[in-house]
């Protein structure tokens, strides 16, 4: 059994990222775990889906973000045992670890809706969620002129909280620019009671929702679809009452939870539903073992899971560890920074940034980003993913 001081799990925007900080800070023998040969800019993806994007923007050789002097292990984990400091590898192989950083990211749960899994990159059901779709997606909006698009969003925390409804804007500005969106009825199904929990973005959305002639489905949720009838079936919470929808174009957003080799693990946070790690909210250790860190999606902290919200992640977990490879105690705190960049319209964006307590946190103090701004638009399309490679994976920025 090979031992390394610090073996990080997942080489996404959290292990990558907290791995070139680690090297910068000069920690020697890290072993990085990361099944994957390609590295993914996912936040890309509804701008692929919207036509707006190529796919081949948002993807890198793993190998040409791994930082220099970490060892790359291309392998899966299948487990983690704390108490014996060990990670176990899908070929049967272990790991030894001083010091561990879960990043693995969270795991899409197609099956858990009867029929998507079958449906999903056939006919008229796409997804934004996985590469393989994505620009599938843009091929159904393009091709629509009438009938019914539905979006749906699941009722479990997803990655990017806003890209449910983002794709659907993206696709409505299109159908009225090209004069169809009055045959298109758009639904869009939500699970919660509101657009958007924070406030005064909730209200930016609604106007936006309202512009487009979108009939919001709240407290509902997709339950099954079916593909060769282009049917899915809306479940409304609380009544439980179900209705059959005839679609033309479904952009479906599948439940997601924590890697089943996790959930079962000693690691998940019982409080979790998804089984989610473990993670104080503050300093991002792990409350019962405290050699184990966790980021990410795969962390279970009271915030939306984004790329922004690792990128205020990764320096926390970077400090704290060094700290306490140093027999000091993690002092850096991380506040709960999340951040949804809403395409609103195919050339408008409201970012809308919040903290653990649901409070605007603007990072533009010269600008009023509590608007759609074109700007911003620009700013997604073209300084976030230059930024993503060359700042964040770097841990420049
Ligand atoms: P990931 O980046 O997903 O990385 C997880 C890594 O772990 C992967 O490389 C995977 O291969 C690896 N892995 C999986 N299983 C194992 C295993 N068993 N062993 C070892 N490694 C494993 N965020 C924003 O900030 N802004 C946006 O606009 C935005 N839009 C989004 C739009 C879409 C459609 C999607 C899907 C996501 C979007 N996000 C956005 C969210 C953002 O992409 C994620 O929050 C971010 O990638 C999380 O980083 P992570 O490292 O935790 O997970």
């Amino acid at each position: 059994v090979r031992r390394h001081r610090v073996v990080i799990v997942g080489g996404g925007s959290a292990g990558v990222g907290v791995a070139a900080r680690l090297r910068r800070a000069g920690v020697e023998d890290i072993a990085l775990v990361e099944p994957s040969g390609t590295h993914w800019y996912q936040p890309l993806w509804t701008l692929v889906g919207g036509g707006q994007a190529p796919l081949a923007g948002s993807r890198r050789p793993q190998a040409s973000v791994v930082p220099r002097g970490v060892r790359w292990i291309r392998r899966a984990a299948t487990a983690v045992d704390p108490d014996a400091r060990t990670v176990a590898l899908e070929d049967g192989g272990q790991l030894a670890y001083d010091y561990l950083v879960l990043a693995a990211g969270l795991q899409l749960d197609w099956d858990a809706v009867p029929g998507l899994a079958e449906a999903v990159g056939r006919d008229r059901v796409s997804s934004n969620y996985a590469a393989a779709h994505a620009p599938r997606t843009w091929e159904l909006i393009r091709e629509l002129r009438s009938g019914t698009a539905v979006f749906t969003q699941p009722a479990t925390p997803v990655k990017c909280g806003g890209a449910p409804q983002k794709i659907m804007y993206l696709a409505a500005d299109h159908w009225r620019r090209r004069g169809v969106l009055a045959a298109i009825r758009v639904v869009f199904v939500l699970p919660e009671s509101e657009l958007f929990r924070v406030s005064p973005y909730r209200e930016i959305l609604e106007r936006v929702a309202s512009r487009y002639g979108v009939e919001v489905r709240f407290r509902s949720e997709m339950t099954a679809v079916d593909g060769d009838r282009r049917t899915l079936t809306v479940t409304d919470h609380p009544h439980g009452t179900t209705e059959d929808l005839p679609y033309d174009l479904l952009h479906a957003v599948p439940p997601q939870s924590a890697p089943d080799w996790i959930k079962a693990g000693p690691l998940a946070d019982p409080a979790s539903p998804q089984g989610f790690v473990a993670a104080d909210r503050h300093t991002l250790r792990h409350p019962v073992y405290d050699n184990v860190f966790a980021l990410g999606d795969i962390a279970h902290l009271p915030t939306s899971k984004t790329g922004a919200a690792v990128r205020a992640q990764a320096p926390v977990v970077a400090a704290n560890l060094v700290a306490v490879m140093n027999g000091r105690s993690p002092h850096r705190r991380y506040d709960g920074y999340t951040s949804c960049p809403l395409v609103t319209a195919r050339d408008r964006m409201l970012l809308a940034e919040f903290d653990y307590e649901l409070r605007p946190r603007p990072s533009f103090p010269l600008i009023d980003t509590f608007k759609e701004r074109r700007d911003m638009w620009v700013f997604k399309r073209y300084v976030l993913p230059p930024l993503y490679w060359h700042g964040m994976l770097t841990g420049r920025l």
